[in-house]
Order: C-alpha cells, then sequence, then structure tokens
C-alpha cells in the first residue's frame, strides 16, 4: 500500500499539427484540463519556457508543437501542507505560473474569462488557466477561495487523495484511512460548491468520494468537470468513474476528461507495478527511509529502471477505449482530455509528452470519429462547460 501511494504520490504552432491532418481540423481547439508542470517548476526548479526533453512531459515549445491551445495548469501539494501552509504553497506554484507567462507574453496568456479565452486562441497564444487540486489549499475559508478565483483559478478538486473536514475523498472513502462521519459534503462543503458556482469556478468531481460526488450533483447548478478521470468499468481503481457516475455527468452537462496515467487505463497495470515494487524492495526501502518525496521517488525510479517501467505502460489504444467507453454509453459530448502529464510517471506507450497530442486526433480519426465529433473531444465540450460556468461579470 505504501508503494502504491508512492506511484499515485508522484503521481503547445497552434495548430493541430495541419500538414497531417484534414484542413476541416486546422480550427481544432485542443484544451488539456490537467498539467502538473507547476509541482515540477516549484519543487524540481526546471523552467518552462526552456528545451526540457526527456526531462518532463511539458514545456512551452513542446505544447507549441503539440498543438495544445488551451492548458489548465493544476495547483497542487499534498497533506503535508495543512493549515497555515496550503494556501501559501498553491500561491507559489501560481506565482510561477505569472513569472512564466510574463517571461513570455507573445505566446502566453491568463485568461480570466471565456471572452477572454476565446480572444488568447485567436491571437494563437496559449490560454493558460490553472485549478487547485484539492480543497485542503482554501484552509477551510471561502475568503482564499475567492483570492484563487480572482487569480485565475477556475477548477477546484474538492479533495485530492486526501479528504477534507467537509469534503471525503475516493481514497478514503474506499480505503477507510480518513474517519470523517458523515462521509460526503457536510454543510461547509455544500456552501464552497454553491460560492463556486456564484463565482463561476468550475466543480471538479475528479479524486472525491462517491457519496462526496453526490452530494456535488445534488447541490451545484452548473455543469461539472471531472478534470482527469478515467472509467471505472474499464480500469477499476479506486478513482476511476462508475457508469452511474459518468451518466450523472452527462445530464448535469458536464465533461470527463480522460486521465492518460498507464494504472487509470490498464487493469492489469498494478499487478505489474507490485511485482516490479517486490523486485526491488531493498531500493524502495533505502529511498522511503530517506523520506524522499513521492515525485521524487518516481522520477528517481523511471530514470534507473526506464526499460522495465517502459514495458509497463499501457497501450496506446487503452486511452481510446476510455473515451469510446463513455461515448458509447452518454454519447460523443461529454469527454475530453485530462492528461495529467508531469503527475504521473507512466503514460501510454507513443505519448512521450505533450508533443504527442497529433498522435491522439490521428487515432481519433482511424477510429472513424467525424472531424466534428473529434473538435468536441479536443475541447468543444470543454469549452461548453467552461462558457456554462463563466461570469465574467463576477469577482475579479
Ligand atoms: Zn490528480
Amino acid at each position: 500500500m505504501r508503494y502504491f501511494l508512492i506511484f499515485f504520490l508522484t503521481i503547445d504552432f497552434w495548430f493541430v499539427n495541419a500538414q497531417k491532418l484534414p484542413k476541416n481540423l486546422s480550427d481544432a481547439i485542443l484544451v488539456d484540463t490537467h498539467n502538473d508542470f507547476l509541482s515540477k517548476a516549484v519543487e524540481d526548479h526546471v523552467v518552462f519556457d526552456t528545451n526540457l526533453k526527456g526531462i518532463t512531459h511539458s514545456d512551452l515549445f513542446r505544447m507549441q508543437e503539440g498543438g495544445v491551445r488551451i492548458q489548465m495548469f493544476s495547483i497542487f501539494c499534498d497533506e503535508q501542507y495543512g493549515l497555515g501552509s496550503a494556501f501559501a504553497f498553491a500561491n507559489q506554484e501560481l506565482d510561477s505560473l505569472f513569472a512564466i507567462v510574463a517571461r513570455n507574453p507573445k505566446s502566453m496568456q491568463i485568461v480570466y474569462s471565456y471572452r477572454e479565452l476565446m480572444d488568447a486562441v485567436k491571437k494563437h497564444k496559449l490560454a493558460c488557466l490553472s485549478g487547485v487540486e484539492g480543497g485542503h489549499m482554501i484552509e477551510n475559508n471561502l475568503v482564499y477561495l475567492d483570492s484563487f478565483y480572482r487569480r485565475g483559478v477556475r477548477y477546484l478538486t474538492l479533495s485530492w487523495n486526501n479528504s477534507t473536514s467537509w469534503s471525503t475523498s475516493a481514497m478514503d472513502e474506499t480505503q477507510h484511512t480518513f474517519i470523517v462521519t458523515p462521509y460526503g459534503l457536510n454543510d461547509f462543503g455544500k456552501g464552497v460548491v454553491k460560492r463556486m458556482n456564484q463565482l463561476g469556478m468550475m466543480v471538479d468531481v475528479s479524486h472525491i468520494g462517491e457519496k462526496t460526488f453526490w452530494d456535488v450533483m445534488a447541490t451545484t447548478t452548473r455543469p461539472v468537470i471531472a478534470s482527469h478521470s478515467s472509467v471505472y468499468a474499464l480500469c477499476p481503481v479506486f478513482r476511476n468513474l462508475k457508469d452511474d457516475q459518468i451518466k450523472a455527468i452527462a445530464k448535469n452537462g458536464g465533461v470527463i476528461q480522460v486521465n492518460f496515467f498507464s494504472a487509470f487505463l490498464d487493469s492489469s497495470y498494478f499487478k505489474k507495478m507490485n511485482a516490479f515494487v517486490k523486485m526491488h524492495q531493498t531500493e524502495y526501502d533505502s529511498i522511503d527511509a530517506a523520506k524522499r518525496s513521492g515525485m521524487a521517488t518516481g522520477d528517481y525510479f523511471s530514470k534507473k529502471y526506464k526499460n522495465e517501467l517502459d514495458n509497463m505502460r499501457a497501450p496506446f489504444s487503452y486511452l481510446f477505449d476510455h473515451i469510446d467507453y463513455i461515448v458509447k454509453l452518454v454519447g460523443v459530448d461529454y469527454v475530453g482530455l485530462g492528461s495529467d502529464f508531469d503527475g504521473i510517471d507512466s503514460a501510454p506507450v507513443g505519448l512521450d509528452g505533450v508533443e504527442d497530442y497529433p498522435k491522439i486526433t490521428e487515432e481519433l480519426l482511424r477510429r472513424g470519429y467525424s472531424e466534428k465529433d473529434i473538435k468536441k473531444i479536443l475541447g468543444g465540450n470543454f469549452l461548453r462547460v467552461y462558457k456554462a460556468n463563466d461570469n465574467s461579470a463576477g469577482l475579479r
């Protein structure tokens, strides 16, 4: 379980490759709703606007090469940060995004409304938004939520793997590791959802427990987003979405942005990972004793045992099986891409980083999706949800 946790904790040319793809797709707006680069920027001091090929999944130039038009950057810290430290750390990550954008005003823009977002896209700038991945970062204070909104945060994941006192996580609800009773959202948690609806900040249902999920669906008046979640029926891990949840998100007009992590796509991944951990137990124990962060541990192993770990990557096709599944269950209007790049240490074969997004478009075409439907999956569905939450006349 400990190592299982370690791996969870490790846990943009502006047109989609126009040479290879049909002309009608050249105006597709490619959106990714979950990229963890900012954690690496703050913790590992990697610089986004430099060539990081072979080091990270993402950098500015490869995002341009991959045709990403809108990026939602994840703001993340784990449960070691709490009252008095989590909000400050989150702001450090936001500061790093502001610094990157300030250095690159011709190619990046932080956007605060649907109008600004579409304007940035038209100007061929990477439209940058952020999402706070974990309710603990508001430190039980709605003023902090408002502050995040003012700084361009447009979703809050109500809880990450760690529950808050007002929102239980999928991990805690399934593994009973944190006893908050009752499970779900308490009155303060419902107040958070209502305030987000008022502000125009999307409610992110990734990572939250089922009880919390159903409380959210009964409370929200706007469409929700699952910023980086895959399908439970195909890969039964605790934080993938079950069929009734997928149907409820579709009924709510929301969107499920499929996560690329091999462990969430391929049900055999953890079995293979457990065998790998067993084989390298001594090394794990010594690293554990040195109390390195989950992310640093993941990076260490992925570099040292690259070939072994590469063999465990999910097949490329699996990502599309998850997309197909959602489309067959509820239609093509409720699915998109939430890569989790730079927050995961294993992506499907062929998806080495943000430069590989055009391969996704190619595979969707190969699978028979119409150009109209591909535009929806690449970004149109997300844009619908973002617009339905947008409240540009609101707090700035
Ligand atoms: Zn996550």
